[in-house]
């Protein structure tokens, strides 16, 4: 394994059942990817995957489930010796966490002190399936690595520059005034993607972008001059596009339904919309687009037909809010990858000055828009962990200076 010279990042992500972490060595102005990997507990089995820059496996563990020692602690402690073992020297400063939840007062990363973990506590009932374990996740690494400092980035922040109308949902004011908002997720990755787009095509970043975060979450986002104004997800990660499992748009009503006529707990509900709706509900078989996409079967047809159909709704809506529109952009495992999809998202999108070039669409182009188009249509592979490593030895940086 090749040595390690300068200082190091760690970026950590932790689900209910899973922490993806890797291993970034600043060279130069650039972050290095030494290591990606996955620490998963799936059904009696805990598992550590980890890959090198390149992509290939440089080490994989398997173990049956110890009951007595908690996943996150436990995965912490694995992550941290293979670390210790693999690149004795790495000069690790700094950690970072993604949480999805910041509320309104985290607007940018924060340096995790007692108080700021308070913070995130109160902020569960917001987001109680993903925070709980978004602060596991700092808790851990606090006591595996209690002399590294430790960074939050929210998924939530890049949307705090919303104006008050795409903040807000048509409630009694005082819903509002104690965090009933539309807060917007998948922050980090809108954020990595529209620094990306500066880099590619500068006068296109600085103007009016929609950016369409497609992958087993999926929401789309209206950017202009690089800041948040709208976003298709709005209190919860639930809403907006339907995604694997999540339904996305959906009308309160069909919620009131289920409790009152069906009469299902409020936990039925949740495992319904979160969990077994979306593509995976609509095709009654996956919530995999690639399955989906290789199927005949007509529910699978016509999951992706929903999909799409939600896609061009909210590429129209967003549109008109920008009044305009300069760039589209497509990331996430489908956003990338599925050009079945971009294809029929974009088709008959003229009118918003869209012209697709199906070969380069196919191909996966970085631009797949015609050399005609109005509007230029990309797609970037988007690095959620690189804006964390990105924004984690910032802050450092910036506290080591203040307390110099
Ligand atoms: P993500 O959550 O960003 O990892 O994206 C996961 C989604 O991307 C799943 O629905 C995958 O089926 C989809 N995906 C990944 N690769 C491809 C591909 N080559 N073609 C179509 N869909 C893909």
């Amino acid at each position: 394994m090749s040595a390690i010279a300068n200082r190091c990042v760690i970026t950590l992500n932790a689900g209910s059942s899973s922490i993806k972490f890797a291993l970034f060595e600043e060279v130069s102005d650039a972050l290095k990817p030494h290591a990606v990997g996955l620490a998963e507990m799936a059904g009696e089995e805990r598992r550590l995957t980890i890959r090198d820059g390149a992509g290939e496996i440089i080490h994989q563990a398997k173990r049956q489930e110890r009951s007595d020692v908690p996943f996150h602690a436990e995965a912490l402690r694995r992550i941290l010796s293979w670390r210790q073992g693999a690149f004795p020297n790495a000069n690790v400063v700094a950690a970072g966490h993604r949480v999805v939840h910041g509320g309104v007062n985290h607007a940018a990363p924060a340096l995790v002190t007692d108080a700021v973990l308070k913070d995130l506590e109160a902020l569960i009932p917001l987001a109680p399936l993903h925070q709980p374990y978004n602060i596991a996740g700092i808790v851990g690494a606090r006591e595996a690595w209690p002399h590294v400092a430790q960074v939050a980035c929210f998924d939530t922040a890049f949307h705090r520059s919303h104006p008050y109308v795409n903040d807000t949902f048509a409630l009694p004011r005082e819903l509002y005034d104690e965090g009933v908002r539309r807060y917007g997720f998948h922050g980090l990755s809108y954020e990595y993607v529209t620094r990306k787009l500066r880099e590619i095509a500068p006068l296109h970043a600085a103007g009016r972008v929609v950016v369409a975060h497609l992958g087993n979450g999926a929401s789309m986002c209206a950017i202009r001059d690089g800041l948040s104004v709208a976003s298709s997800m709005g209190f919860t990660a639930l809403d907006g596009l339907p995604m694997g499992t999540r339904c996305g748009q959906l009308d309160p009503g069909v919620v009131l339904y289920l409790m009152q006529e069906k009469k299902m707990s409020a936990d039925e509900i949740v495992d319904l919309l979160y969990k077994r709706s979306g593509l995976l509900g609509l095709s009654g078989f996956s919530n995999d687009m690639r399955e989906l996409l290789a199927s005949e079967r007509p529910e699978a047809q016509q999951a992706i037909e929903y999909f799409v159909f939600r896609i061009r709704r909210e590429l129209g809506g967003l549109a008109a809010v920008l009044k305009g529109i300069d760039a589209i952009v497509f990331c996430g495992g489908i956003g990338e990858n599925a050009w079945q999809v971009r294809e029929r998202a974009l088709e008959g999108m003229e009118w918003i000055g869209v012209e697709l070039d199906r070969t380069s669409n196919r191909a996966n182009e970085e631009i797949i828009s015609s050399e005609r188009s109005r509007t230029r249509v990309f797609v970037v592979k988007t690095n959620e962990e690189a804006m964390i490593a990105k924004h984690t030895l910032a802050l450092f940086d910036a506290q080591s200076r203040r307390a110099a």
